[in-house]
C-alpha cells in the first residue's frame, strides 16, 4: 500500500471524495442537499480542487453529475482505479500518463490477452461494453459461482504470468456475481495516490472523504481524511488505529453528520472551506 509522510505545514487545497454514500446526498436528506448547494457556491467563488474517486464507470459518473447537479470536478478516478479523466474546457478526457503507467505495470499485457485466456471458462460472460476499459475486464456470472470462478481465473492468470488479479463481488440489485480483472495492485486508493503525485497538486494538499472499505487505503495513506457519520461499522476507529501506528491519527476527522453534510463539516474543520 502506498503511504507518505505528510508535511502538516502545507494547507489543504483539494477535496478528493468518494461519491455513493459520501458526496452524493442520501435519499430524502434535505441537510445533504443544502450542503451540496454550499459546495456548488464554493466551487464557483473559491479556489479549491475537486476530485471524484469512485468505483462507478465513467458514464455512470456523468449520469450522477447530471442527476444530482454535482459541482464539476477537475479529475475523475473511476472504474475501480483503472482510469482517470481530466476536465478540459467543457468535457472530460482520458488522462494518458495514467494509461502509460498502467501499461508499464502490466508489461504490455492488455485486455485482449486476458479475454483470450478466460474465454472458455464456463459460466463466465463479459459485461456490456460501457463497463469495459483498457485495463478493466469485467465479467458476470451466477452469484453462486462467482467465488470459484474468480479462483479459477486467478489460477490461470498466475500460470500465464499476466500481472492481473480477479476480484469477485455480488450485485445486490440483480443477484448476480460480478468479476473484475484488474492490473495487480490497482485500486481506487492506488490511482488517487498516483494522481496526487503526478497532477497539479500534491498528496499534502488533499482532503479525502469516504464511507466504506474500498476507501480505507485512501483514508489511511496520509491524506487529511474525513469519515462520514453513515460509514459502515467502525471504519473510523479502524482507520484511526492504522494512522495512530504512524503517529498520524490527527489526520483523521470523524464527522458527526452523514454523507454530503459530513464532507462539508470535515472540509470546514480542515480549513479547506471557511467555517
Ligand atoms: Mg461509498
Amino acid at each position: 500500500m502506498s503511504i507518505f509522510k505528510p508535511d502538516p505545514q502545507i494547507p489543504p487545497r483539494v477535496l478528493a471524495t468518494d461519491l455513493d454514500g459520501t458526496f452524493i446526498p442520501l435519499p430524502g436528506n434535505a441537510d445533504n442537499l443544502a450542503a451540496l448547494e454550499t459546495f456548488r457556491h464554493a466551487r464557483a467563488s473559491l479556489e479549491f480542487g475537486l476530485v471524484f474517486a469512485t468505483g462507478r464507470h465513467f458514464e455512470s459518473v456523468l449520469e450522477a453529475l447530471r442527476q444530482y447537479a454535482l459541482p464539476e470536478p477537475d479529475w475523475i478516478v473511476c472504474d475501480v482505479g483503472t482510469s482517470i479523466h481530466h476536465r478540459q474546457a467543457e468535457s472530460f478526457v482520458l488522462f494518458e500518463p495514467f494509461e502509460t503507467h498502467l501499461a508499464k505495470n502490466t508489461r504490455g499485457g492488455d485486455r485482449t490477452a486476458v479475454e483470450a485466456l478466460l474465454a472458455d471458462l464456463d459460466g463466465l460472460a463479459l459485461q456490456s461494453p460501457e463497463r469495459q476499459q483498457r485495463f478493466k475486464i469485467s465479467y458476470v456470472s451466477s452469484a453462486a459461482a462467482a467465488e470459484s470462478l474468480a479462483a479459477l481465473a486467478n489460477q490461470r492468470l498466475e500460470q500465464a504470468r499476466l500481472p492481473y488479479a480477479c476480484l469477485a463481488s455480488l450485485d445486490p440489485f440483480h443477484g448476480k456475481g460480478l468479476l473484475d480483472v484488474l492490473p495487480a495492485g490497482a485500486s481506487k486508493a492506488a490511482a488517487l495516490i498516483w494522481l496526487a503525485t503526478h497532477a497539479d497538486f500534491t498528496p499534502d494538499e488533499v482532503v479525502f472523504a469516504g464511507d466504506s472499505d474500498n476507501d480505507f487505503a485512501a483514508l489511511t495513506c496520509g491524506f487529511r481524511a474525513i469519515v462520514v457519520a453513515n460509514a459502515r461499522g467502525d471504519l473510523a476507529g479502524e482507520a484511526r488505529c492504522e494512522l495512530a501506528r504512524r503517529g498520524l491519527e490527527h489526520r483523521l476527522f470523524q464527522a458527526t453528520l452523514s454523507a454530503t453534510s459530513g464532507v462539508l463539516e470535515g472540509c470546514r474543520r480542515f480549513g479547506l472551506l471557511p467555517a
